[in-house]
């Protein structure tokens, strides 16, 4: 069977088969809109990502589940970033016609499994034909009680600055697929971080429901950056400590075999999906213990401060030169 004998409508009932409805839904897929019910006090969250192949994807690399797995995981750490629970989403495709069925197909498990380890219910998209380049595009919705949502703007001067899980890895690993390294030691790992990423839905939950946390984002662009958008959103500044980075055994492993240890990896890399948040240090020990409980580990790597920039410093507590990692911004 080929995708064109299919149609439109054909490849819609296919992809979304399996889909059953969950919580909040009073009418899913099939309808011109979704109709879905918040639960009582809580106040819905929304976001949305783009994926266009040779952008933020490539065919070659990614098999389609996992690419199925990727879009909605982006979603999601967006979700765990304000603390939410995650509730429903859209796909909307469009699809070249190099795409086969059976790309499809292992895309749309691969999308379903996620969503339903993640307890999110697929209630609509549009899905159209692409001249040029698979277009993937999701919506998801969460929802959350409005005094547990966690912002960016909420970070006070003197709190400690959080990273969940490891830094840097994600990165490594689209450097190894970009240089065409296939037999590193631990390369399945790092291949894994970029093509597989875990979304910290758990973890962010936990944190929220704490109330310890006083701003969070999730790490998509790489620490300096992300926190940066902590910074300017609260208003103050920081200063991140790369020895308290932390960082996979596999990575340090890896590093040290350089002349120049790339601290600019675990800084300025893309695509962890980890957590960053802000807290007060009297509630450190609690942290450590929330975030334990939920899976992960979370390191504290630094200090908010009422400077206006974001300062990162080595062993000595020597500020590293970040125009020399491209932050061309912090100049
Ligand atoms: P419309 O003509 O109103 O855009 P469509 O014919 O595109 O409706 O879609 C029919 C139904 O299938 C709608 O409920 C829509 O939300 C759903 N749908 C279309 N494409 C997808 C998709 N890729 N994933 C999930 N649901 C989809
Ligand atoms: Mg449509």
């Amino acid at each position: 069977m080929k995708l064109s004998n299919l149609g439109e409508f054909g490849l819609i009932n296919r992809l979304t088969s399996s889909v059953k409805n969950g919580a909040g839904i009073i009418t899913g897929i099939g309808d011109d809109a979704a109709i879905t019910a918040l639960t009582p006090g809580m106040q819905l969250l929304t976001s949305t990502d783009m994926l266009l192949e040779d952008v933020h994807f490539r065919r070659s690399w990614h098999d389609p589940f996992l690419l199925g797995r990727k879009s909605l995981a982006v979603n999601l750490s967006d979700i765990a970033a304000m603390g939410a629970i995650p509730r429903w989403a859209t796909l909307s495709l469009g699809i070249p016609p190099d795409v086969s069925l059976e790309f499809m197909d292992k895309f749309s498990d691969g999308f379903l499994a996620i969503a339903n380890e993640y307890g999110v219910t697929l209630i609509g998209g549009d899905t159209c034909r692409s001249k040029s380049g698979l277009v993937i595009n999701v919506t998801i919705m969460g929802e959350q009680i409005p005094e547990n949502i966690v912002r960016r703007c909420g970070a006070n001067v003197g709190d400690e600055i959080w990273v969940t899980g490891h830094i840097g890895d994600a990165a490594l690993g689209l450097k190894f697929l970009e240089d065409s390294v296939v037999e590193a030691d631990g390369f399945a790992f790092m291949r894994s971080r970029i093509l597989n990423p875990t979304p910290r839905i758990s973890t962010g939950i936990a944190i929220a429901q704490a109330g310890l946390a006083t701003a969070m984002i999730d790490i998509s662009d790489g620490i300096v950056s992300d926190f940066g958008h902590i910074a300017q959103m609260s208003n103050v500044g920081g200063i991140i400590h790369c020895n308290n980075l932390p960082l996979s055994k596999v990575f340090h492993q890896w590093g040290a075999l350089l002349p120049e240890f790339p601290w600019y990896i675990p800084l300025s890399g893309g695509e962890d999906y980890e957590l960053c948040f802000t807290a007060n240090p009297r509630d450190h020990e609690k942290i450590d213990e929330i975030v334990k409980k939920s899976g992960v580990m979370a390191t504290a790597v630094g200090i908010v401060t009422d400077s206006k920039n974001v300062v990162v410093v080595d062993k000595n507590a020597l500020p590293l030169d970040l125009k020399y990692f491209g932050f061309n911004h912090f100049s």
